[in-house]
């Protein structure tokens, strides 16, 4: 593969001038993780009343000196005057969307090119570390814009509702969808994807960046084309690596997250591992740690046992395994890299071979992607339940909980804490999930422990949320979603066909009874690894 790296200087450029450099602080901030509400809508045909007021920088005048001035909206994100992307571009049918932000297809007014505009809601912005990602995101996206793999940067515009960030359009639709339509494929087409994968990792390193989001979801293709392009489009939880730093804040998606992030002492080679975990599931269908909740998932990562042995593992090349297992080891030293990576037997050309992946694999990887569907729109429906309080109360335990500062929570502090925020958890609720939270039983949750136990407090205090999700697909309240009603939930979502209605209905219908009641509905969502964490 013909790596282009002249575009660019490759030296890292830390904090390009954004810098508020802060450490980051334990607790201190978590975002439930559910897509945002659908009423940003409104907000787009609010904001067309187009912001050229004379409160920004006037254009006519001119500016002579060198150093900015304050003449803008003291508030913007970018740091520069309002500017409609309405102006410029017309928006058009949401493409997809994930924590902050919805994209959609846009068409260029001047030039009828297509791209795509995830626009990222300033409501959804809590604080100034939200701000901040926001910021590095558009720098990350500046930085590595030209590198092959890497979704083409075009601009970014503020107005007062949002930040909308216009990209190359990738009209072939993400990665597992394509291969699920496809129908067949071979080890030698999981190697091909396998080595645009690491490019990215490898260029993203290169580059001093570090990805820490790497997952299926986050790769399209470029072009419905066959042998389109892979590029990786989402840099929102990325960052710059700063030499000798020591990363701390846990983030990504559990069933790719690395043993270390869980640990809070990490660097790079944190893509790898997620990097490996995705080249698992390319060849078996499914993740190679897996569980119902997530702190199952969290367990088994930091156990790290792969499984080689069941279906269709012993079809497969040892060659692959070889790979996977040194992309899957447990500590970051001995791990392969990026560079060594791409020089794998199994990557470099001719190295897989040609013989088809049992179609088993397939249909898992179907089931898969259609739970992921499934619990991305119940999230969404739960994330317009929660309200703004909810969202705060949240963020407050999270920064309050450790009240000695120990980075261990006693009992007592779990409960004065909770307490505190005023949560509705019972004596007996607390004892219990103190005693779910304290795997080593010890007496006191440490910081594994505590990520997990904040989790199921969610759980414990969302079945209501949980309710109203499942009575918002069931519309005649019968107590079960059937199919049409699944298929009608859909739709005005923009999402799925009738294979993937009838692979989620299978999927979570474990009666077989052709519909999905609640209990089989709450089984689907607290099985665990969709969500994205972030905790700084
Ligand atoms: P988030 O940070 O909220 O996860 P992403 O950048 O991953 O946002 O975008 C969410 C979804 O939108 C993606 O999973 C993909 O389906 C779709 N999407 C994002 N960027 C593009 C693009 N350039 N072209 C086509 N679809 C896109
Ligand atoms: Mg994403």
């Amino acid at each position: 593969m013909g790596l282009c790296f002249s575009k660019k200087d490759p030296r890292p450029e830390p904090n390009n001038g954004y810098s508020s450099n802060q450490r980051p602080r334990p607790y201190e901030s978590s975002k439930p993780s559910p897509p945002p509400p659908p009423t940003q809508q409104q907000a787009y045909q609010q904001s067309n009343q187009a912001q050229t007021g004379s409160r920004y920088a006037p254009q006519s005048q001119p500016k002579p000196t060198p150093k900015p001035q304050p003449l803008f909206q003291p508030d913007t994100i970018l740091g520069k005057p309002y500017s409609d992307v309405r102006s410029l571009y017309t928006l058009g049918k949401e493409l997809g969307r994930g924590q902050f932000g919805v994209t959609y297809l846009c068409t260029e007014n001047s030039t009828g090119l297509a791209y795509a505009c995830k626009s990222i809601s300033k409501r959804k912005l809590h604080n100034k570390n939200d701000r901040e990602d926001i910021r590095r995101e558009i720098q990350i996206m500046q930085h590595l814009t030209g590198q092959a793999n890497i979704v083409e940067f075009k601009g970014a515009y503020e107005d007062k509702q949002s930040v909308n960030l216009v990209m190359e359009l990738c009209a072939g639709g993400e990665l597992f969808d394509r291969i699920i339509a496809k129908g067949h494929y071979t080890e030698k087409a999981a190697a091909g994807i396998c080595r645009a994968i690491v490019n990215v990792v490898n260029i993203c390193h290169f580059m001093g960046v570090m990805h820490r989001d790497l997952k299926p979801e986050n790769f399209l293709l470029a072009t419905k084309d066959e042998a389109a392009m892979l590029k990786t489009t989402d840099f929102g939880l990325s960052v710059f690596i700063e030499d000798g730093k020591v990363y701390r804040d846990i983030v990504g998606s559990a069933y790719y997250v690395a043993p270390e992030v869980l640990r809070r002492s990490y660097g790079k080679e944190i893509d790898i591992w997620s990097a490996g975990v995705i080249i698992y599931i390319l060849l078996s269908g499914v993740p190679p740690f897996w569980a119902e909740t997530e702190k199952g998932i969290f367990d088994a990562i930091l156990q790290g046992d792969i499984d080689f042995e069941s279906s269709p593992w012993p079809s497969i090349s040892d060659s692959a395994k070889d790979l996977i297992r040194k992309m899957l080891t447990q500590d970051p030293k001995g791990r392969i890299t990026a560079s060594q990576v791409l020089e794998h037997p199994w990557i470099k050309e001719g190295g897989a071979s040609d013989k088809p992946i049992d179609s088993a694999v397939l249909s898992r990887m179907k089931q898969f992607r259609a739970m992921n569907k499934l619990k991305k729109m119940a999230l969404k429906v739960i994330a317009e339940n929660l309200s703004e309080e909810e969202i705060k109360g949240l963020k407050q335990m999270f920064t309050n909980m450790d009240t000695d500062k120990s980075g261990t929570i006693t009992y007592e502090e779990l409960k004065s804490g909770l307490a505190r925020l005023g949560s509705k958890l019972s004596e007996a609720e607390v004892k219990q999930l103190m005693e779910a939270a304290d795997v080593d039983g010890n007496g006191s949750i440490d910081y594994i422990e505590f990520i997990t136990a904040t989790m199921h407090r969610h759980r414990l205090e969302r079945d209501e949320h949980l309710f109203k999700a499942f009575q918002y697909f069931d519309k005649d309240n019968s107590g079960f979603i059937t199919r049409d009603e699944l298929e009608m939930a859909m739709k005005e979502h923009g999402l799925g066909d009738d294979a993937t209605i009838k692979d989620i209905i299978s999927e979570v219908d474990s009666d077989n009874d052709g519909r999905i009641n609640y209990e089989e509905f709450c089984a689907m969502m607290r099985s665990g690894g969709q969500q994205q964490m972030k905790l700084k």
